[in-house]
């Protein structure tokens, strides 16, 4: 059993939690297991649960997750490639990006770039994920041709690349049209746009946003577990796969979410350099093998996937490269208080 858990939490079964539930909560929850659609002022009350109809929601949440996914767990072998962290933006919540006269400031050679994703590929990668800083005087023609560089020697490796800042960026330098430049990324070898992490959707908003960086702890205050189980109610008829980040919320925090209502561990990543530069302290990587033990300890069957949640193989057995990363499941968050 993974020590991420409150053991008293783990025993409760998604009726009993239900039972224990406000009667208000408990009919906006059967609803949801019953497959109709919440309303906002619904999904708005589920949004501010405590308690026991906390411990109901992301019990419900899970069974949601068992009935439309299963028990796998799926993840993906990959490895982040961040080019440079030189940038122009200057986004006041950013830790990773560096002026191009800062001493710790990078821009890597395409040679580099190159040894690293065939050093993740003899490491079992399927994808590289591509991202960097925005510098002044970035080549219009570089992202394309970085992809090209990597395409035309590694054609199978799928390449997850640029946020949609990036593509604006390409889009401005070369004077193509969006359409035009996101048909010439995907000709030289694009294979998917990342999601990128949570924004605040809201010019205002981000317009007030404080200069200091949001620590990991924090954040995890804020949204541990009501987010993951939220998605699932909320959105199982229509994004089936959840992903939880590791990186963000700690193996303890993935593993709650993972056991309230999520179904992806993301992937091994090999370095990563935004979150950490932003405050997370939760490391760069972490092995396939490490992943199905944890995935494993939570009583669930691990699966590798591709970019596109495509299933590679199922782990149904473990094997011996299964190891719990004992050293990084030392913090132990309790994800929710059990009154009963
Ligand atoms: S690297 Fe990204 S988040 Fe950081 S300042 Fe540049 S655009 Fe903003």
């Amino acid at each position: 059993m993974t020590k991420a858990m409150d053991p008293r939490w783990r025993e409760v079964s998604w009726r009993q939690a239900l039972s224990h539930a406000t009667p208000a909560v408990a009919r906006l929850l059967e609803k949801s297991l019953e497959g109709r659609e919440l309303d906002f002022d619904g999904g708005l009350a589920l949004a501010t649960v405590k308690g026991s109809d906390l411990l109901a929601l992301v019990k419900v949440a899970d069974e949601m997750r068992r009935q439309k996914v299963g028990d796998r767990i799926t993840y993906v072998v990959n490895r982040n490639l961040n080019f440079t962290n030189i940038c122009i933006v200057g986004c006041a919540f950013c830790g990773f990006s560096r002026g191009p006269k800062a001493k710790d400031a990078y821009f890597h050679s395409t040679e580099t770039l190159l040894a690293k994703t065939r050093e993740a590929l003899a490491l079992g990668a399927t994808e590289v994920c591509i991202q960097g800083g925005l510098p002044r005087d970035l080549n219009g023609n570089y992202y394309a041709e970085l992809l090209g560089a990597i395409h035309s020697q590694l054609p199978h490796l799928h390449l997850h690349a640029y946020s949609p800042m990036e593509i604006s960026y390409g889009v401005e330098k070369t004077g193509l049209s969006l359409r035009d430049y996101l048909i010439r990324l995907k000709e030289v070898g694009l294979g998917s746009i990342p999601g990128t992490a949570a924004e605040i959707l809201d010019d205002d908003v981000r317009g007030d946003l404080s200069p200091n960086k949001l620590k990991v702890s924090r954040w995890i205050d804020v949204i541990t577990l009501i987010v993951h189980a939220l998605a699932r109610i909320l959105l199982n008829d229509h994004i089936p796969n959840l992903q939880v980040s590791w990186v963000k919320l700690g193996f303890d925090g993935a593993l709650a979410c993972l056991e309230a209502g999520a179904n992806d561990f993301s992937g091994t990543l090999m370095e990563e350099s935004i979150s950490k530069a932003a405050g997370a302290d939760f490391g760069e990587s972490v092995l396939p093998g490490e992943l199905r033990a944890m995935i494993r300890s939570i009583g669930r069957v691990p699966a590798e996937r591709d970019t596109a949640y495509g299933i590679r193989r199922v782990f149904a057995e473990a094997d011996a490269d299964e190891r719990l990363p004992v050293e990084r499941l030392a913090a132990r968050h309790a994800p929710i208080g059990v009154g009963y």
